[in-house]
């Protein structure tokens, strides 16, 4: 039965209930009404009709007159009509006979007096018969009022005890399915699936029993396909990690090693099964190259591994999910073939700067011998070409010294000549070196020392060749008849800088962080500004190689200042 028919069907039945209970009382009532009707018609008119009867005999005790007669009449006519008592019948007949004979009797007083007496005794007995009468039928009326108190009474509390185990057990029939109902959803919403209902009833709640465990049943299944495909993905992910030739690490947000393919595992030097869930900076505290690919910013990464030399490029890529790092991909990329052929290069690079150097020197030597009067006169044109010969051979001896000087530092042959020396050696070289070129742009070099400076640490002639470049940058980017500012100061520590600030063109903030990069050059130089791009790459590496530091400041149109430090000594 559905959960509607019931509800009918209870509240039905408690409606039904309470309209017999209200049929029976007012059953009752009405038998009790009838009762007394029939007392007051039955018993209570013959008691009038005697009174009256008795009444008119008793107003004189002569011969009956007329308007005695009439009353007398009319009453035992009513009498003989409310006949309703056994004897009293009989008692009415002789009540008549009686009355016929008084009203027939002339002047005889003694037999008016007895005919009289006779007729009061009847009427006495006639009373006395209804008023018995009135008494039973009382007691009757009594009985039916008690029984019908009873009757309801017990309907009553029937009725009561009905109502009251509905109201005790009919909210928890709706309450307790949706309660259980409540708690499965919650479940489901915790990712639980295998959620059943008990309630198998016939009604709705057996129906939505049905529909929710077939629900779950279907999200159970789509879960565990799920789980089964994104296993699957995983799988395959994890394979083509294993397949590439690349060392990869993958880190949590919290540091911990998620993953490792099984170059990085043999580059590392620990298994798989040691490596993955520890957190990574505990597993670098045992592994030196795991420390250094955690802590150094160092890119390209020697590694000595199957019994050979590799070279690796390091990569850390940050994985970002909705704004949010969630952890980090290490990417060692072998570039062994890459460093062989750029040592190839540099070699290279190396053994024709060196070569080159020597006939160069001597075509500088022939021309010098060109120019000597002695070898004989040249005209104007003649020594015009012959100056613009002598400016290429030095752009071609700068341009070789710089390859052979960066040919040196790639191949770690950089040797360094440490002394003691004064700044102002430095500067005062450097200044001679550069005065020609400045003079003929007329641009004035303005040298500034701080008082009481400290001797520096330096290999003179490599510090005085980073100097000559910066200045001769410095004149080389300024506008004519403008000055360049040198200056030596003292910093605080152990440290003395040298800076060198001309007024000219100046940088695009953009290029600025590639400016000592190997062979960058700021687009949009004119012919004779353009360089080798290597002559700021060389300056960085003989400033480092000597524990200093070398930087720039630069804005559009207002010119740059390039400069570097060195350590005092002591
Ligand atoms: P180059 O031999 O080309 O001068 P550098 O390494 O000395 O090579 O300089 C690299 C680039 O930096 C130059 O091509 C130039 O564009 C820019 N640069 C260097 N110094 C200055 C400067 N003082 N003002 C403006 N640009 C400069």
């Amino acid at each position: 039965m559905t959960i509607k028919n019931k509800l009918r069907a209870g509240f039905g039945f408690l409606f039904l209930l309470a309209l017999i209970c209200c049929g029976l009382a007012i059953w009752f009532l009405n038998r009790l009404s009838a009762d007394s009707s029939v007392i007051l018609k039955d018993n209570y008119e013959t008691l009038q009709f005697v009174r009256n009867i008795g009444n008119a005999l008793d107003d004189n005790e002569s011969s009956l007159n007329s308007q005695q007669i009439s009353i007398i009449e009319k009453n035992l006519v009513g009498q003989e009509h409310n006949i309703t008592e056994p004897g009293e019948q009989e008692a009415t007949d002789s009540l008549r006979s009686r009355y016929e004979q008084l009203k027939l009797q002339g002047n005889n007083i003694q037999k008016q007096a007895d005919l009289r007496l006779q007729i009061r005794k009847l009427l006495y007995h006639i009373m006395q018969l209804n008023m018995s009468a009135i008494q039973h039928k009382n007691a009757t009326a009594k009985a039916t009022a008690s029984q019908a108190t009873l009757i309801v009474a017990l309907i009553g509390s029937f009725l009561f005890l009905i109502a009251f185990s509905f109201i005790i057990n009919f909210p928890g029939y709706i309450a307790n399915p949706i309660r259980e109902l409540t708690e499965r959803i919650k479940e489901i919403a915790n990712r639980n699936y295998h959620q059943q209902l008990s309630f198998n009833s016939n009604d709705e709640f057996g129906e939505l029993a049905q529909a929710f465990n077939a629900m779950t049943f279907k999200l159970a299944e789509y879960e565990n396909s799920n789980l089964a495909s994104i296993l699957f993905e995983k799988k395959r992910i994890e394979t083509i990690i294993n397949s590439m030739h690349d060392g990869i690490i993958g880190l949590d947000e919290k540091s911990n090693i998620i993953f490792a393919n099984e170059v990085a595992c043999t580059l590392i030097g620990i298994t798989e099964a040691n490596l993955i869930g520890r957190y990574a900076p505990d597993a670098a505290v045992e592994n030196d190259l795991l420390r250094n690919l955690l802590q150094t910013s160092q890119n390209r990464i020697k590694i000595f591994a199957d019994n050979r030399e590799s070279y690796y490029s390091k990569e850390i890529l940050s994985v970002i999910n909705k704004d949010k790092a969630i952890g980090k991909v290490i990417i060692l990329k072998n570039i062994t073939e890459f460093q062989q052929l750029d040592e190839a290069k540099t070699n290279f690079i190396a053994t024709i700067s060196h070569e080159l150097k020597t006939p160069i020197s001597s075509i500088k030597m022939s021309l010098k011998l060109l120019e000597d009067k002695r070898i004989g006169d040249i005209n104007t044109e003649q020594k015009q070409l012959i100056g613009n010969i002598e400016d290429d051979t030095r752009r071609l001896l700068q341009i070789t010294g710089e390859l052979l000087d960066m040919a040196q530092v790639e191949t770690g042959k950089l040797n360094l000549n440490f002394g003691s020396t004064h700044p102002q050696n430095i500067v005062d070289y450097a200044v001679k070196a550069i005065k020609f070129t400045a003079d003929q742009k007329r641009v004035n070099i303005d040298v500034h020392y701080d008082e009481n400076l400290p001797e520096v640490r330096a290999d003179l002639d490599k510090t005085t060749w980073v100097l000559i470049n910066l200045l001769s940058n410095a004149v080389k980017y300024s506008h004519e008849k403008s000055v360049v500012n040198l200056d030596v100061k003292k910093l605080r520590g152990d440290e003395v800088e040298f800076s060198v600030r001309d007024h000219g063109q100046g940088i695009e903030s953009k290029y600025l962080p590639r400016i000592f990069e190997r062979y960058f050059k700021v687009p949009g130089a004119t012919v004779e500004q353009t360089g080798t791009g290597l002559g700021l790459a060389i300056a960085k590496d003989f400033i480092e190689a000597q524990s200093g530091k070398i930087g720039v400041q630069s804005e559009l149109g207002e010119g740059s200042k390039f400069y570097f430090t060195l350590k005092k000594v002591g």
